[in-house]
């Protein structure tokens, strides 16, 4: 930093894409700051086992994978804030970002935000939102032991998160809107080959009954409009996720149709010394060491920008 207030890159977000962009950016001794957000270390911190991040041959916990993460960018020197982004001005040099508690400026900013889990939407889903809806089986599945379930949704997620939740649950449903399954395959035959899950398409979950506790869903037939309950204890939402973009496209920031912040050319966006990496940006993998990937080569792009701009 040549000003003492100056960052050379402020990194948003504290999941793998961010923490790897801290952990390249600190070595290329760039002294970068992360703003964590609120909730730290991203969608990892609520999964259980991780067996897919290269590099570990048993698995290892997401929060653990997390941890050290945050740990080894530590140890370069990237500085780590548990503070909210609440705004962003990307207009001018220096770009000034605010957060629930300070303000600060910088030359280049790496957006790693994320993305948020999508629910239903009832004011009954709402209410009882730990109480028996979830938007996450690995974290929540063990408290439903011996429970008969719903999974919302058609896609790999509601199939995963149903197979997931058949270790724990007497018995899961799949409640899907359409006919046809957006789920690969291999995916949906995994879940239809379980004797634990059942299938209920082309139907709407209109509430959550219950008042301290889910006790049922309300579910409409789309075509017959004939309404039913489901005796259930637990719903898990599993209808997508939407991307943390909404500050960065207030700033300026080109999103893409389905939301996401639109890639320009690598990890650039379409601001000038704004850089993007991981699920804020990516509809497609979602995976963890993608991220990283991504994160990764966002640093690098920071460093090369800034050499070619001082
Ligand atoms: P997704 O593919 O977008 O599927 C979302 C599902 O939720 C769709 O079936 C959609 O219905 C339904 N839905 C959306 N909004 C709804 C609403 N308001 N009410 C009721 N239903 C609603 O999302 P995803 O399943 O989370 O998967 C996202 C990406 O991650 C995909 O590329 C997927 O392949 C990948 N993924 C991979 C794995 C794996 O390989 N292990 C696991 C999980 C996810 P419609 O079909 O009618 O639109």
């Amino acid at each position: 930093m040549t000003d003492k207030n100056l960052y050379n890159t402020i990194i948003i977000g504290s999941g793998p894409a961010g923490l790897t962009a801290a952990l390249y950016a600190a070595r290329a001794e760039l002294k970068p700051l992360v703003i964590a957000g609120l909730k730290p270390g991203g969608q990892l911190m609520d999964t259980t086992e991780v067996e897919n991040y290269p590099g570990f041959v048993n698995g290892i916990l997401g929060p653990e994978l997390m941890d050290n993460m945050t740990k080894q960018a530590g140890r370069f020197g990237a500085e780590i804030k548990q503070e909210n982004v609440e705004s962003a001005d990307f207009g001018k040099q220096p770009f000034v970002i605010k957060t629930d508690k300070a303000e600060y400026q910088t030359k280049t900013v790496i957006i790693a935000t994320g993305a948020d889990a999508n629910w239903l939407n009832l004011p009954s889903e709402q209410k009882l939102r730990g109480k028996g809806v979830s938007a996450c089986a690995t974290c929540d599945g063990f408290f439903f032991k011996g429970k008969d379930l719903v999974v919302a949704g058609g896609g790999d997620s509601a199939m995963e998160e149903a197979t997931f939740l058949t270790k724990f649950a007497t018995s899961v449903t799949i409640v899907h809107r359409r006919p046809e399954f957006r789920a690969s395959k291999i995916m949906l035959k995994r879940a239809q080959d379980n004797p634990k899950i059942k299938f209920i398409t082309d139907a709407t979950i209109i509430e959550v009954l219950g008042e301290n506790l889910v006790e049922g869903l309300k579910i409409k037939d789309n075509s017959s409009g004939q309404e039913t309950v489901l005796p259930v204890q637990g719903l898990f939402v599993a209808i997508g996720h939407t991307p943390a973009a909404k500050i960065f496209a207030q700033a300026g920031i080109e999103i893409d149709q389905k939301g996401y912040v639109a890639v320009k050319n690598n990890t650039r966006t379409n601001i000038d010394g704004v850089f993007v990496a991981g699920d804020v940006q990516d509809h497609r993998y979602r995976q963890a060491v993608s991220a990283a990937g991504m994160g990764c080569m966002a640093a690098l792009d920071v460093e090369k920008y800034l050499a070619e701009h001082e």
